[in-house]
Parts: structure tokens; sequence; C-alpha cells
């Protein structure tokens, strides 16, 4: 099957090319995001690719179905990128990545956590710099404190186990129950106690109308004075103006992000030669007790390589007419 990918990076292309051996589609890799300007790139191609920041609304999809495209198949177990109401009236069915190392997500979440606390980036900006001054990077032990996960799914419970090994109380919230997260010891509460409770927060829900701006200056007001903030699941999950008034008056005590509600226009791209025009995102680095990363909680050898198996597996099925076993139903 002819399969446009986008925003297709060159990790993806060496693998998927090897990869793709197995399956025999006829790969055809586009650099640029999906968006109404290309649109076109799609056109005659049956199956589309495409990755976390690609614009798959009802205008896009309206003309991939057009062109011809029936299947959509992101390379991500989020798809809140993807108008999927729009897609199901237009018979475009839509394919995601379901399972693929929680663990990497919920490491690198962890690691997050600890440079944050530990203060180990500025520690290794310091010491670079011939600085071995110990002011300003006192943290604090993980052993007795209380994590609150919001969303106990396959990532959140990966991340509360790791927590739990740490010594910390787990507490949860989640609109579901995992008894996973309750072998382990975790204790689902209601948000209004998730906020009072937790020394650190950690976010694993999706971003669906219900979650958008779930952390907003209201929810903030209601947290532990100089707890931490952790974010890997989606940028907008987080109100990010309410966010730096919390860090600018104290009331969060730092906050980690892999994920930023603009950064389709910033990440996965080198911009260190432009001007960003983001103030936002300006304003956000320049506070000492935040981190920010570029999306790559999921980058392990081990994810990368099951996210583009299961999509080329989803396609080789889709092709064959057999059950699509990953297929997202509105
Ligand atoms: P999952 O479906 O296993 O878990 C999501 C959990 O969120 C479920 O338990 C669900 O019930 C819960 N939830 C849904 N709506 C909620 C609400 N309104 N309030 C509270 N909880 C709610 O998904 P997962 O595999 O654990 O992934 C979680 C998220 O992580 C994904 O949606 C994606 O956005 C993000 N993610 C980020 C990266 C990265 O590289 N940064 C990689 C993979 C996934």
């Amino acid at each position: 099957m002819r399969v446009a990918l986008f925003s297709a990076k060159k990790y993806e292309r060496k693998l998927l090319d090897e990869l793709n051996a197995g399956h025999r589609h006829e790969l055809v890799y586009f650099d640029t995001l999906l968006e109404p300007e290309t649109v076109s790139l799609a056109a005659g191609f049956p199956a589309v690719s495409v990755f976390t920041n690609d614009n798959v609304d009802g205008g896009v999809l309206k003309r991939l179905a057009a062109g011809g495209t029936k299947l959509v198949a992101t390379r991500s177990t989020g798809f809140n990128q993807i108008d999927l109401c729009a897609a199901k009236q237009l018979g475009v069915k839509v394919v995601r990545v379901t399972d693929y190392s929680p663990n990497s997500v919920a490491e690198f979440g962890v690691g997050l956590l600890l440079a944050l606390n530990r203060k180990i980036c500025r520690a290794y900006n310091r010491t670079r710099e011939g600085n071995f001054e110990l002011d300003g990077l006192m943290g604090f032990d993980f052993v007795g404190r209380t994590v609150g996960v919001m969303g106990t799914g396959k990532i959140g419970t990966t991340f509360a186990r790791i927590m739990a090994g740490f010594g910390c109380t787990v507490i949860g919230y989640d609109v579901g129950r995992s008894p996973r997260f309750e072998e382990l010891g975790g204790q689902y509460v209601d948000v209004a106690t998730l906020q009072g409770e937790a020394d650190i927060i950690s976010l694993h829900c999706p971003l669906t109308p219900q979650t958008h701006h779930i952390v907003d200056a209201r929810f903030l007001a209601g947290t532990k004075k100089g707890s931490l903030l952790v974010n890997t699941s989606r940028g907008g999950l987080i109100d990010t103006e309410a966010g730096i008034e919390a860090l600018k008056s104290g009331q969060l005590g730092g906050l980690a992000i892999d994920v930023y509600e603009q950064e389709a226009s910033l990440f996965f791209r080198d911009l260190s030669n432009t001007v960003i025009p983001d103030d936002v995102i300006q304003r956000l680095v320049s506070f000492p007790n935040v981190i920010l990363t570029g999306h790559q909680a999921f980058f392990t050898r081990e994810a990368v390589g099951t996210i583009l198996d299961t999509t080329l597996a989803s396609i080789s099925d889709f092709a064959a007419g057999r059950p699509l076993a990953n297929e997202i139903k509105v």
C-alpha cells in the first residue's frame, strides 16, 4: 500500500525501511507537518501516517478523503490531534499505537522529577563553569512524600510503581480504576484531596475537552504551597499562563514539562539560530525551577521500535481487510 508519512524524522526512516521488508509497503516520507498548507502532498495515498503535532482536523480530513485516503495511522498513543468524528463521517479509519513501553514515558517523568527536585541541570551547568557552590541546590527526600498521579492508566501506574519504590505514598485521581494501581498500594482520591495532600503531582491523563486545562489557576491555588508539578502527557492539560503566575508567587515550587500547549510550532526541530516569537515559553525557560524538554519521554529504542512496528502492522491489516486491533472508535 502507498503510505505518506508526515513529520518523518531521520531516526524513523532508517528503522521503518528495515521493518518494512516484512510488509512491502511503498513508503514516502515528508519532513513537513500535515496541515492545511501541506495536505495536497497526500493526494492519491490510501494510507497516511502522522505524529503528535500534525493537524488532522475536519478540514484536513475532508481533503485527505477527497484525495483517496482511507486510513490515518498515528505513530503515537495520544490522538488529540485528530478529529475522530469527522474521520468517522468521512469513512476514514484511524489507528494508533495503544501499547508501547509505558516504561519509556514513566521513567523519563521520574528523571525529570529527580532533576527538578535535586537541581541536577543547574548543578551540571555550574560545575562546567568551575562553580562548585551548593547554594540554591537543596532538594528534599522522596521517601515519605505523597505523590498524586492524575490518570492511572498504563503510564500513570508505571510511574506510581517507581515512586512507590522510592518509599512515597501514592494517591491517584482517575475517571476509572486500575486494579494494578491499587495492588501497588495506590489510593484513589478526589481531585481536592489530591491537590491538598500531594507534594508532587504528575499528569498522565489524555488531552480531551474534559481534561483541557485541568491544571488551571483554581487548581494550582488548591495545591500544597511549593509542590512540584510534572507533565509528560500533553501540554494542553496545563494552563501555562496560570502555571507561570503560580511559579512567580511561589505557590508552585517547580515545574518539569516534556510537553507544551503551543509545541506544534516549536518542537521536533532546531530553532537555535532563530528568534523564538513565543514569549510564554521564553518566560518558562527563564525560571530556575522549570525544566523543559521537547517531547522526548517516549524516545527509547524499545518504544520507537514498537511504535513503528505496530504502525506498519496496522497498515498491513488494513490493506488485507483484517480487523484493526488498534482502531480508535468514537
Ligand atoms: P491510558 O489510556 O493507559 O491512560 C490514561 C488514563 O487517563 C486512563 O486511566 C483514563 O481513565 C484516564 N483519564 C481519562 N480521562 C480522564 C479525566 N478526565 N480525569 C482523570 N483521568 C482521566 O494512556 P497511557 O498510555 O497511560 O498514556 C497517557 C498519556 O500520555 C497519553 O494520552 C499521551 O497524551 C501521553 N503520552 C506522552 C508521551 C510523551 O512522549 N511525552 C508518550 C506517550 C504518551
